[in-house]
């Protein structure tokens, strides 16, 4: 019988119990410091499906920063300049309300994919795991051989051969990392910023330059040395799981009732003479466990280290084919799945979810397609009150700030719709630039008659192309009666 942990006195903490795989993560060792995983090359179907879901998916996030709609970039995310842009569509600042229930959108989706397909956006999408298991494990697996000698390489002492090898990954993996991380700045300033950076003196861009070589060391860090520790500590994505799985989420699983009891293989045996004997067709030759990459014995259980990338799948199957059984005794199957047959079901929690999800998705669609072209602001000039002009009538002078949001140049008209009066846009025209915020002054006029003592409330249609984009409210002062 497994004996409880000791009460620590020191603490009052319970010690790690380390016979029970749920009290540590895998990749603890026992005096806390990291075990290092060496998972084993895999083959097998779903391995090869992802590999070229992966070559997809980089050329889509290498090629992303080149490629425009309508002049814009697919993607870019200027935190800098706070100028976004999605699918070609410009938002700005102003836009957040969308950015706020886009995101929405995204969470619900996400939960409710989790809720049905498990982690599947980790295994075969998440840039984390197909950077890491589709380009650097592979330069890894060439430069330094398979598991054992990796594990052979790092025990040996120093020499030339040890040497060469450690130097040639470090470059390569180095020179990846700068290009993911040159990637990544392209996102967020365009590319053709980063064109400037890179081809100016190094002088005239030490930001540019500094970014561009802390992406490199982030992602060199990351993928040379942090790896599944990025799943496992910082993603939280990973920790959503525990409340979003329940027992009719497709997960990938070890079909217990199938695999239980385990024992070795014998030559001799025959697989209906291991079931009369009471034993399953698991036959503990743990190479689910040697292909992890997070280091985890998928027979234990659904984990939270687990990013479903489907090399015990692979690996079992290619057990199983060897033996003579039936693959899939590690497979995408629920836990229901697994103990009563059942197939995916529309549960009244995933219905919930869509409806949820609906209803955001419309609201997002009615706010991009009822987005104006452009949009104005009017404040106060700073400091002035209101001047009497020679004929008698009143005026306040205003800044009024006019964002262009789309990719052409946009002519702007304002007109003093309430109370009667005249409106003046200092400059003559407003004509502003595309995606750019043009700024200038404004003076209302009106008479005393149409005044009111005191605050006289204003409002001003803005106007492009003779379609009214927008009405503004501002109040005119005036001497009290
Ligand atoms: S690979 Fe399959 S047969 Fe081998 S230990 Fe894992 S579950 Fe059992
Ligand atoms: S348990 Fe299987 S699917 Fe999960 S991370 Fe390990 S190898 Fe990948």
């Amino acid at each position: 019988m497994k004996t409880p942990p000791e009460e620590n006195p020191t603490t009052s903490l319970k010690d790690v119990d380390w016979s029970d795989f749920r009290d540590h993560i895998a990749t603890a060792e026992q005096d806390g410091s990291r075990k290092w995983v060496y998972p084993r090359q895999v083959s097998g179907r779903f391995f090869r499906w992802r590999t070229w879901f992966s070559w997809l998916l980089l050329v889509i996030m290498f090629a992303g920063p080149f490629i425009t709609i309508n002049g814009n970039p697919l993607l870019m995310m200027n935190i800098v300049e706070r100028k976004f842009v999605v699918l070609g569509q410009i938002f700005w600042p102003q836009d957040m309300i969308i950015f706020a229930i886009a995101a929405l959108v995204g969470l619900t989706g996400i939960v409710i994919f989790t809720a049905a397909f498990g982690r599947v956006w980790c295994g075969w999408a998440c840039p984390q795991t197909i950077m890491m298991e589709m380009v650097f494990r592979k330069i890894e697996y060439l430069v330094e051989g398979d598991a054992p000698q990796q594990r052979a390489l790092n025990q040996a002492s120093w020499g030339a051969g040890k040497l060469l090898k450690k130097t040639l990954k470090l470059a390569i993996f180095y020179a990846l990392s700068f290009l993911v991380g040159n990637v990544l700045l392209s996102y967020i300033i365009g590319w053709q910023a980063l064109y400037q950076i890179i081809t100016d003196p190094p002088g005239q861009h030490i930001t540019g330059l500094s970014f561009m070589i802390g992406f490199s060391l982030l992602f060199y860090g990351i993928f040379a040395r942090f790896r599944e520790q990025a799943c496992t500590f910082i993603c939280p994505y990973g920790r959503f799981q525990s409340v979003l799985l329940d027992e009719n989420s497709i997960v990938v699983a070890y079909d217990h009732k199938r695999g239980e009891k385990r024992a070795p293989i014998k030559r001799e045996h025959k697989f209906a003479e291991r079931w009369q004997a009471g034993l399953g067709d698991c036959v503990a030759c743990n190479q689910c466990v040697a292909v992890c990459p997070t280091g985890i014995d998928i027979r234990d259980g659904t984990q939270m280290e687990c990013v479903h990338c489907t090399a015990c799948m692979d690996a079992c199957d290619n057990v199983m084919t060897k033996i003579g059984a039936a693959r899939g005794l590690i497979r995408y199957a629920s836990l229901n799945g697994i103990e009563r047959g059942e197939r995916l079901r529309f549960t009244p929690r995933l219905a919930g979810y869509c409806v949820v999800l609906a209803a955001l998705m419309s609201l997002l669609a009615v706010m991009i397609f009822t987005r104006a072209d452009a949009e104005a602001t009017l404040l106060r000039a700073p400091g002035s009150l209101f001047q009497q002009m020679p004929d008698g009538h009143f005026s306040n002078l205003y800044t009024v700030r006019v964002v262009n949001k789309t990719s052409r140049e946009l002519p702007v008209e304002l007109r003093l719709e309430s109370p009667a009066g005249t409106l003046q846009v200092m400059g003559g025209k407003l004509v502003v630039p595309p995606e750019k915020l043009l700024e200038n002054s404004l003076l209302v006029e009106l008479d005393s008659a149409a005044m009111k003592s005191g605050t006289t409330p204003v409002v001003i249609g803005v106007y492009s192309g003779g379609k009214k984009l927008q009405t503004l409210k501002t109040a005119f002062i005036g001497p009290r009666n």
